[in-house]
């Protein structure tokens, strides 16, 4: 049964635009990554944990300041409850688990199934009862136990349900990365020994994949190894301490590296700055790191405009999403209209869910995703007298922002409050408008239905990013740092415009780096972006259908999963 199944672990997946299971990016792929799995008939299961209260709900207070509530969603609804159940230890204590399934179903009848672990039953004592309420809730503690349910928990819930024979796991993101103990132990057992060693580190190798996602140390998890000792009640993570640590520290990158014989970054560049990053302690080898550049499930996040112009022009598009390169020469009306449509449609909700009063007519630049510094939602607020007089003489503006930030990061909620608190003084000529509780259905109609998507990271800090791509699929143009995918989409003019900081020609520091990047914005608005729109509409029509043409028949997750394929999984 299930010949060579390749099973995807994900602390995150966004499964449904009603199941809060996801926070942003990370899920978002993960979802993507299975739907188009499903498209191409692969032999695909996913883990994840049930989250069943959700990420969260925001909203900001009359300050601006963000506040969270728990989202609890109608499970039964979406999923069926299995009998099976398997358990865990967490500090002495055998926490029950179970699975619920969901499917996730395509273009065709080839549907792949996700098990969602779930240790909320009677059977549980309190405390373990909420290990699989809450995505990135509570203390490194309560995201340890996570872990344990997911990576150890997960496989043991797949042999429980008869796959026997999986021929990758795939950790999507270190935090699956436990997955290799338990194949540990399996190896151990299978060559009747009771404890593992290098000829089991071998053989779990074989069987893992590991995709990282991110430079940032916080996206890495570490816990102290005698904490993790104690909770998994054993050792013998103490020995092998080349496979499992770093000084004192149980690191999960470093564990998911240590047991993957294939290991991808997210995009060319984050390949080289993972490279780099990650080294081992043995320094007289490096760690093998290549790249897969991430990608968008296309029919998930076309707009219904343009996938009705797509269905006319490029039939056939779903099933070969390279057939959209034919979009270059599809008649500029039709594009424009699609996008009047989609334009209208998100002006249409916002003004239903704010007073901002948007109209359809003015160039209207869109700015949503997770709110965290790096990301540097505000570069564009820089400088606002400069941004007013740019709107004043050259072109009226409307900006739309949206993202929420992770409960504990000050931070991002700071930028928050300061894009919110602006509002009210950017004058006539600048409308801005923050939107709560940015989400999936949200990102598709901001998406499709802004004029210009802005992104503007700190380099090199962009992994990848994917919502560039989204919005180049509905014939959005980035206006965007040249970092993550953009480096790889961004053909100056043609599919959209870059800001870069040292384009004037000073050498880039610390300390004048946003505000050059600023610079670079204002020039790219006030001489390119606001009077090609303003001034030759079929100039800036070109931009729209090359970003289709170029980007959206490049970066999908159906090139990304042949590649997958491929490179990882063959
Ligand atoms: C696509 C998406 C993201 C990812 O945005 P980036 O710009 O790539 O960081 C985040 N949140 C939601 C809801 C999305 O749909």
């Amino acid at each position: 049964m299930n010949h060579g199944c390749i099973a995807y672990f994900s602390m995150e997946i966004a499964l449904d635009p009603s199941m809060p299971t996801y926070s942003g990016g990370l899920g978002v792929l993960a979802g993507d990554t299975l739907r188009s799995a499903a498209d191409l008939k692969l032999p695909m299961l996913a883990v994840t944990l049930l989250h069943s209260k959700g990420y969260f709900r925001q909203s900001l207070d009359p300050s601006g300041w963000q506040t969270e509530e728990a989202t609890e969603w109608d499970v039964p609804k979406f999923c069926e409850a299995l009998p099976t159940r398997v358990q865990v230890t967490i500090e002495g204590r055998t926490v029950q688990v179970r699975a619920w399934r969901y499917t996730v179903n395509s273009i065709g009848e080839h549907g792949v199934p996700v098990f969602l672990l779930d240790t909320d039953l009677p059977e549980n004592s309190a405390w373990d009862r909420t290990l699989t309420h809450q995505l990135y809730g509570g203390n490194f503690h309560y995201r340890l136990c996570q872990e344990i349910i997911l990576g150890i928990g997960g496989v043991r819930m797949l042999r429980a349900l008869g796959y026997h024979d999986v021929s990758r796991f795939h950790m999507n993101e270190g935090h699956a990365a436990l997955l290799g103990l338990e194949l540990l132990d399996e190896s151990a057992r299978w060559f009747q020994r009771t404890s593992f060693n290098e000829e089991d580190v071998q053989a779990v190798r074989a069987q893992c994949v590991f995709t990282t996602h991110t430079p940032i140390p916080a996206g890495h998890d570490k816990f102290p190894l005698d904490h993790v000792a104690r909770v998994l009640g054993r050792s013998d993570v103490f020995t092998m301490r080349d496979v499992f640590c770093c000084d004192d520290q149980l690191n999960m990158t470093y564990l998911a590296l240590n047991l993957s014989h294939y290991v991808n970054g997210v995009a060319k560049k984050h390949g080289e700055v993972a490279r780099r990053m990650l080294t081992p302690r043995d320094a007289r080898h490096s760690y093998q790191i290549d790249h897969i550049t991430n990608g968008v499930h296309l029919t998930t996040w076309a707009s219904p405009s343009f996938a009705e112009l797509f269905d006319r022009h490029v039939p056939g598009w779903r099933e070969d999403n390279t057939l959209l390169r034919a979009m270059a020469n599809a008649p500029k009306e039709a594009v424009w209209h699609a996008h009047q449509l989609a334009k209208s449609l998100a002006i249409g909700e916002i003004n239903r869910r704010t007073n901002a009063n948007l109209d359809l007519a003015t160039l209207t630049i869109g700015f949503a995703r997770r709110f965290t510094a790096y990301k540097r939602a505000d570069l564009l607020l820089n400088d606002i007298t400069r941004l007013r007089e740019i709107a004043a003489r050259v072109g009226r503006l409307q900006i739309v922002y949206g993202g929420k930030a992770h409960p504990g990061d000050e931070q991002g909620k700071r930028i928050i409050q300061h894009i919110a608190q602006t509002r009210n003084t950017l004058g006539p000529e600048v409308r801005l408008v923050y939107l709560e509780n940015y989400d999936w259905e949200m990102g598709r109609l901001l998406t499709s239905g802004v004029d210009v998507w802005l992104n503007t990271p700190l380099p090199p800090l962009e992994a990848s990013g994917t919502s560039g791509m989204k919005a180049a699929l509905n014939g959005v143009p980035s206006l965007s740092i040249l970092d993550g995918w953009w480096l790889e989409g961004c053909v100056e003019g043609v599919t959209g415009w870059a800001v870069d900081g040292a384009a004037g020609g000073k050498e880039l520091t610390s300390e004048n780096q946003t505000p050059l990047d600023a610079a670079s914005l204002y020039h790219q608005l006030e001489h390119v972006v606001v009077p090609l729109y303003y001034g030759n509409r079929p100039g800036f029509i070109e931009v729209m259908r090359q970003a289709i043409a170029h980007n959206a028949s490049q970066f999908n997750t159906q090139r990304m999963l042949k590649e997958y394929i491929a490179k990882a999984y063959s």
